[in-house]
């Protein structure tokens, strides 16, 4: 019973069979994950409709950095932020006492489509700012960092919270890839490793070589559905239902049986992402 520890649902999707067919695949559960207002949307979409079982994550991804020049509008943005993961955005207007959302994400730095110093500048901001809320709130984040390893590394260590690190719940680097330095400088902060279908791809020999070297309490599956579905359904919109196919990938590369191999990612999952305390339950979307 893998759990999918990174999967994005959007306001048109058919979010009931998308579950459906995850449960029926006999997932654990899943981190429905935004990272832009839509994005959010979806993610609170899919875990109103299954609570317990569906869990969010809201934030802003890197790309949101584009229009935050102004550190005026950064306050701005985290203190909506920080509503929406409270729930205090909800229609009452009420808070709960904790928050809603399970994690912030997805977050982080991509520098692969040539971000000057100035935009790269500005994701850096964006991403501590938000790291700096996750070690507030004591929530996980789910990380996204492509081109961008040095600098992931040196924001994460000024700003993560000194608590989630300690106890290994300051969340995932998601579609981890490798390479093993950057695996090693993730470790001591407390971070998991999102595997996602690219683990099942032809030419991911060297990610599939340094999988058996990294902590299995910091293993995590993932789809990153639509995309990056995992061999042998490539080219098919990817859906959480498909991450046993990378799941079972993952065992046999840790020569466990897949029942075991499962139910540690399930858990690991759950250790970051599912507090032991009582269940929390996510209002249905505004209409
Ligand atoms: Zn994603």
């Amino acid at each position: 019973m893998p759990f999918d520890s990174h999967c994005h649902f959007e306001p048109g999707d058919d979010i009931p069979a998308l579950l459906s067919r995850a449960r029926a695949a006999g997932l654990s559960g899943l981190l429905a994950v935004g990272g832009s207002p839509e994005a959010d949307a979806g993610a609170r979409a899919a875990a109103a409709a299954a609570p317990g079982f569906a869990f969010a994550a809201f934030g802003l991804e890197p790309g949101m950095a584009a229009d935050i020049a102004d550190p005026r509008d950064l306050d701005a943005r985290m203190a909506a932020l920080e509503a929406a993961l409270l729930g205090a955005d909800s229609p009452d207007g009420r808070a709960p006492p904790r928050p809603i959302a399970a994690a912030i994400g997805e977050i982080g730095l991509d520098y692969s489509r040539g971000e000057d110093a100035a935009a790269r500048a500005r994701q850096r901001a964006l991403f501590a700012a938000q790291l700096r809320l996750a070690a507030r709130l004591g929530l996980p984040c789910s990380i996204h960092s492509r081109g961008a390893a040095e600098d992931t590394v040196a924001v994460l260590r000024e700003n993560l919270s000194p608590d989630l690190v300690r106890d290994a719940r300051a969340g995932s680097l998601h579609c981890f890839v490798g390479p093993a330095d950057f695996a090693a400088a993730l470790v001591p902060l407390g971070l998991s490793f999102g595997l996602s279908g690219i683990v099942t791809f032809r030419s991911a020999d060297a990610l599939r070589a340094l999988v058996p070297a990294l902590p299995r309490d910091r293993l995590l599956v993932e789809t990153d559905s639509p995309y990056l579905a995992p061999v042998p359904l490539r080219g098919h919109p990817c859906e959480p239902a498909f991450v046993v196919h990378t799941a079972r990938r993952v065992a046999a590369l840790l020569g466990l049986p897949e029942p075991d191999a499962f139910a540690l990612f399930s858990e690991n999952a759950r250790r970051i992402f599912v507090p032991p305390s009582p269940s929390k339950s996510i209002p249905p979307p505004r209409p």
